[in-house]
């Protein structure tokens, strides 16, 4: 790894005076920074600000979190995706809770969900420990201030092995910050701003002309088709719904009724149409049906409009909810 072509100074002058203003830059409560972490994996910043909100006012300590009903966590959740990050929260709350608050990214290693990069954010944020962390726009600032055009593994290798030489030793969590700062505000993917760069006098990608060339595109996972078919059971103003089971995609949260395509919709009752959902590559199209029940079926757990505005529902049951409301005059 050459030497450094910059001063640090440089970048923690940057960040000092053009640093945004955010929920979880106003704390030092590793519990506060480790929820804005995992919530700021797979979420834009911007999207994830009221969740952090809400979350917090609900749950302010890792001792109310521990304490917390899973339904009420996954229901708070609810339009961040990725619910697994939820589950970790209340195990790592729990697992905390009986082990003591991790001081250093080693110990945070040990808490449940915690990889290599929440482990140094909240071990450098919260108790100033020197210890490297790379996201994704720590990535591409490193590909492009060090000109490098691995890929994968090799990428990431290199990438950690510069992040750890360069981790500022006595301000660690804004070192760490502003690089994912500049990342996300001005080494943009598409078109980063150089111009006003605080490290473009050092990066090689800026000299030599190639700076939106890196990190050198990988080919994209080939998008999953994947139908399925929705039964929206009703039955005097109330609406049948199940837990999704354990392995499933979205477990513990509620959904109606569904199948595999293959199913004659129009035998079940009224075609509401089609909702549409992408998680990571995989794009699903369910096709909805209402279907007026005289009996309330005793496998199903029955919800009023209201209570099922309070349970936790994956995002395509929500937009399923919404056509059926739509088409019985109900929303
Ligand atoms: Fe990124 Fe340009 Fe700054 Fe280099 S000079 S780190 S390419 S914004």
């Amino acid at each position: 790894m050459r030497p450094h072509s910059f001063d640090p100074s440089q970048l923690l002058r940057w960040y000092d005076r053009a640093c945004r203003d955010l929920p979880w830059r106003r704390t030092r409560d590793p519990y506060a920074i480790w929820v804005s972490e995992i919530m700021l994996q797979q979420t834009q910043v911007r999207t994830a600000i009221p969740f952090y909100e809400r979350w917090m006012r609900a749950f302010p300590t890792v001792e109310s979190l521990a304490r917390a009903d899973e339904q009420e966590a996954l229901a708070l959740w609810q339009g961040l995706g990725y619910y697994r990050r939820c589950r970790y929260l209340l195990q790592g709350a729990a697992w905390i809770v009986e082990h003591g608050m991790p001081q250093t990214a080693e110990g945070w290693l040990r808490v449940p969900g915690v990889g290599a990069y929440t482990a140094a954010a909240v071990a450098s944020i919260a108790f100033g420990e020197p210890a490297a962390l790379v996201d994704g726009n720590v990535r591409r600032v490193f590909a492009r201030l060090e000109a490098c055009r691995e890929t994968g593994g090799e990428l990431e290798r290199r990438a950690w092995d510069w992040a750890r030489s360069a981790v500022h030793p006595h301000r660690p969590g804004d070192w760490n910050q502003a690089l994912m700062e500049l990342g996300a505000t001005v080494c943009v993917p598409a078109t980063p701003r150089c111009d006003e760069c605080p490290l473009a006098d050092g990066c090689l990608g800026h000299r030599y002309g190639i700076a939106r060339e890196l990190p050198t595109p990988t080919s994209k996972p080939v998008p999953v088709q994947m139908e399925r078919l929705a039964r929206i059971p009703y039955h005097e103003g109330r609406f049948g719904v199940e837990k999704i089971a354990p392995g499933e995609w979205w477990e513990g949260m509620w959904s109606f009724p569904i199948s595999q395509r293959g199913e004659d919709v129009g035998a079940w009752g009224e075609d509401l149409g089609t909702v549409r959902h992408t998680v990571t590559h995989h794009k699903i199209a369910m096709r909805c049906t209402l279907v007026r029940c005289d009996t309330a079926d005793e496998a199903l757990r029955w919800l009023s409009i209201e209570e099922l505005a309070a349970v936790p529902m994956p995002s395509p049951q929500r937009k399923a909810l919404r056509l059926a409301l739509r088409h019985l005059g109900l929303d």
